[in-house]
């Protein structure tokens, strides 16, 4: 079986409390090797703290405020999240631009960002960001902040014309299961055109399941269970008219570099 390095998901998600230890336990039965846990709030980053020290040599810590929740930060953010990143084994993320949610305040969301990019660059430590209908606007605010270090575009959802242009800035991007969803054709067809040296794969766990059809040993009514990511990434080789072992080795090597990760290789 291949390994795999679950590049993000949200394994703190209080979705998940009674069943935590049985999903890791069944993610590393799975051939699942590493993930990477973000926080999305000041309210989470101890617990995505916890979870890392609880077995640092599967788990890595990001943190940053995801743009659903910038309106709950509180006035000494920054200079939390300059506490968490004190472990040198943390990235930052998520962060990001959201104008598909009602009552977005794209001011306040680039404001935000652009501390988050700062941090990156004081820290030299990636970022992962998440945008939905801000494209010109996340690629505008990369494009004034570089160079910065590297960044993964996770759940990558943009436009095919912005691929090229965000590879020379530094970009990596994620697939998750949730593209192979009939509806998200047009978004599939991406992943046809990135090349496999800045691709990875995510759950996203516990959100963003893929399609009942995937029926895995893993469907849930609950939560997105992260152990499917084998079947995931079978779908998207397919997609990309290569053998599942080789994506996998190809995305395994790309998230050990982006994410630092010493303790895998
Ligand atoms: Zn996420």
């Amino acid at each position: 079986m291949f390994a795999l390095i679950d590049s993000h998901n949200h394994l703190q998600d209080h979705r998940l409390n009674a069943d935590r230890n049985r999903v890791i336990g069944e993610m590393k039965w799975e051939g699942i090797e590493h993930a990477i846990v973000n926080g999305t709030s000041e309210a989470d980053w101890q617990e995505v703290q916890n979870l890392h020290l609880s077995d640092p040599a599967f788990l890595s810590p990001a943190f940053g405020l995801h743009p659903w929740k910038i309106k709950d930060r509180s006035k000494e953010w920054q200079e939390k999240l300059r506490y968490f990143l004190k472990n040198p084994r943390a990235s930052i993320g998520e962060c990001g631009l959201d104008l598909w949610i009602a009552d977005a305040n794209l001011t306040d969301q680039v404001e935000v960002l652009r501390d988050h990019i700062k941090l990156s660059r004081e820290f030299d430590r990636p970022l992962t960001l998440h945008c939905l209908k801000a494209w010109p606007e996340l690629f505008s605010l990369l494009k004034e902040s570089k160079p910065i270090p590297s960044f993964l575009l996770h759940s990558f959802g943009g436009p095919s014309h912005l691929i090229q242009p965000l590879l020379k800035l530094g970009a990596y991007f994620s697939f998750s299961g949730y593209f192979l969803h009939e509806r998200k054709r047009k978004a599939l067809e991406n992943f046809r055109l990135i090349p496999a040296e800045r691709l990875m794969i995510e759950s996203d766990a516990p959100d963003m399941a893929p399609p009942n059809s995937l029926l895995t040993p893993y469907q849930n009514e609950s939560f997105h269970h992260p152990a499917d990511l084998r079947w995931c990434m079978e779908g998207l080789a397919e997609v990309r008219g290569e053998s599942p072992e080789s994506c996998a080795e190809q995305f395994r090597s790309n998230s050990i570099r982006l994410f630092a990760l010493t303790s895998v290789s």
